[in-house]
């Protein structure tokens, strides 16, 4: 087993719950966010059971995990989610709902990181909302760290390496690094825990640090992307019914496609 103590750092980014349908706002500018119910980002949410689970496995191993939020102030909740599954500490940076890009997520998490002396940052692959996948590739970019991506098993071996298996188009790669490392979770990693209401209510008394985005003053938060439009889905045309497979196959004749 790994000597070295991980010091692990979650990033968990407050979303629209994945079970509710966007919709596009009146004005077809962005999605309509007004009575709709927030969650943790699912793949966060895998990251921080991951984090449990391995001080669960080896308690000695693992010296903190810290959870870090950018995002409004109602991003408290998740990191009480957090805090109530096991992370020591937290931090939330208040975004006043202002759009942050991935490459100014990763700015702030890089000095995140250094104020927390973590070695280990565990993190989603990709935000429901956005997208983009790109922040955990960036984070490890510029702390010039190696990086395990989409990883569906972690494992720490004896020699102080972290093994890490990834699902690859038709099979699994299996890659192994040294701490510091980023991991970004995939959804077969694990399944997330329940949370009940008394571990919610003792999280309370756990900390979470308040910072504002003028804290991190050389980050540049302005926008590099414009959001030109946006547009659902166009309905789909309604199915028919056949009896038969000989009415099936004149269907799709009458269609051209076959
Ligand atoms: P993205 O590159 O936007 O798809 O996000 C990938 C991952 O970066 C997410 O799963 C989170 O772990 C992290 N992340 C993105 N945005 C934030 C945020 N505002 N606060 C904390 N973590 C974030």
């Amino acid at each position: 087993m790994a000597s070295k103590q991980l010091r692990i750092l979650v990033p968990v980014k407050r979303v629209i719950d994945y079970q509710i349908r966007p919709r596009v706002n009146k004005l077809g500018t962005a999605i309509e966010t007004t009575g709709v119910k927030f969650s943790i980002n699912p793949f966060d949410d895998i990251a921080v059971e991951e984090a449990v689970r391995i001080r669960e496995k080896n308690k000695s191993l693992v010296e903190s995990i810290h959870a870090v939020s950018i995002g409004p102030s109602k991003a408290q909740d998740i990191l009480r989610n957090c805090l109530a599954k096991g992370a020591d500490t937290s931090t939330l940076i208040d975004s006043k709902d202002a759009r942050i890009e991935p490459l100014a997520v990763a700015k702030v998490l890089k000095e995140v990181v250094e104020k927390q002396n973590a070695n280990l940052v565990i993190m989603g692959k990709q935000a429901i909302d956005d997208d983009c996948n790109n922040t955990g590739q960036m984070l490890a970019g510029m702390l010039k760290w190696p990086q395990a991506t989409n990883a569906a098993k972690v494992e720490f071996l004896e020699s102080g390496r972290v093994e890490v298996t990834r699902e690859v188009d038709g099979g699994e790669e299996v890659i192994s690094a040294s701490l510091p490392l980023v991991i970004t979770t995939d959804l077969r990693l694990n399944i997330p825990r329940y949370v009940g209401l008394q571990n919610l209510m003792k999280a309370k008394k756990k900390p979470m640090e308040k910072l504002a985005l003028k804290d991190f003053s050389d980050v540049d938060f302005e926008p590099r992307l414009k959001v030109n439009s946006i547009e659902e889905p166009q309905p789909r045309a309604p199915g028919v019914k056949v009896n038969s497979v000989d009415e099936l196959i004149e269907k799709l004749k009458d269609a051209k496609v076959i």
